[in-house]
């Protein structure tokens, strides 16, 4: 059985660490990531976004997760990330998802309420919780892209909590999508991290968060890639953010890193190879390696 995501923040909440929420698009990277949080003894959020949903399928999804879930002894939830279209949803919401996103950040104020609270609604009823997003995350995933960040303002997010009863919020503290995530020096703003919390009362979510580490962009570039000028959040910020209120952390951007660098080691290093099975293992290998490092990074060892 899929795990409760509510139960597993409330915990996290409870405890002051952040559960590891990461992408999923296909079965090696579900397995590599279920294979760290295993060896760990960590509770996780395995995410599908609607463009993993549209390229795999949610029945697939789904039913990874559910298999993974069910082989495993650790808790795994399943969470719709970024939801905007309706229709996909109310389909997770139908299949059974733990958890799902309504973002609905670029609307104004009010229509982020309106919509966000249908789907609190919707998802209530069957004992499914909602992530939403207040202010805006910058830079480009999936199917989401901001050109630049609006800070959450602690105010509003507390009327928008109290008024649309979602279970755990997004906020935009500094982070953007991507792997170009800073110009300059990083930097999030903890005061309003805090200020939010504070008022706030619940589990807060951040996104655009991947560490994009060098010595995964070294091994990519390696072996041909150019990625020349990415940048991710660094550990510090990220033990900062968690010491002041965030529960859940989504990582994306440095398991596709990880695929990317993988595949094309091996590809590179192997000319005579084009077995689908020799090209992936390495894969899945490096995916858990990653994920670890984020789940151990996170505090969320030994939880489950
Ligand atoms: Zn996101």
């Amino acid at each position: 059985m899929l795990a409760n995501t509510k139960k597993i923040l409330a915990n996290a909440y409870k405890h002051n660490y952040a559960v590891g929420h990461f992408n999923i698009n296909n079965m090696e990277i579900v397995q590599g990531i279920v294979q760290a949080a295993s060896k760990l003894n960590a509770p996780i959020i395995l995410a599908t976004s609607e463009g993993a949903i549209k390229y795999a399928g949610i029945k697939y999804l789904y039913n990874l997760t559910l298999t993974a879930s069910e082989e495993s002894k650790i808790p795994i939830a399943l969470h719709l990330d970024h939801g905007k279209d309706i229709n996909i949803i109310k389909e997770a919401i139908n299949i059974g998802y733990s958890s799902v996103m309504i973002d609905a950040s670029h609307e104004e104020f009010e229509k982020n309420i309106q919509l966000t609270k249908k789907i609190v609604q919707l998802a209530h009823k069957k004992g499914i919780s909602v992530e939403a997003e207040l202010g805006t995350i910058g830079g480009v995933e999936d199917l989401v892209s901001a050109r630049k960040i609006i800070y959450t303002d602690p105010e509003k997010a507390k009327e928008f909590v109290d008024r649309t009863g979602c279970d755990f919020l997004a906020v935009a503290i500094g982070t953007s999508h991507g792997a170009y995530k800073f110009e300059g020096k990083a930097k999030l703003r903890i005061d309003l991290l805090k200020e939010i919390k504070r008022i706030t009362k619940i589990p807060l979510v951040l996104h655009g968060a991947s560490g994009v580490p060098k010595d995964i962009i070294r091994t990519a570039e390696k072996y041909g890639a150019n990625l020349s000028g990415v940048k991710g959040v660094p550990d510090s910020q990220i033990k900062m953010a968690i010491n002041n209120g965030i529960n859940k952390i989504n990582t994306d951007t440095d398991i596709r890193i990880a695929f990317d660098a993988a595949v094309r080691k091996v590809i590179f290093k192997k000319p005579k190879e084009f077995d689908p099975r020799h090209i992936l293992n390495p894969v899945r290998e490096l995916v858990s390696k990653v994920v670890e490092k984020r789940i151990r990074l996170f505090g969320s060892v030994n939880k489950a």
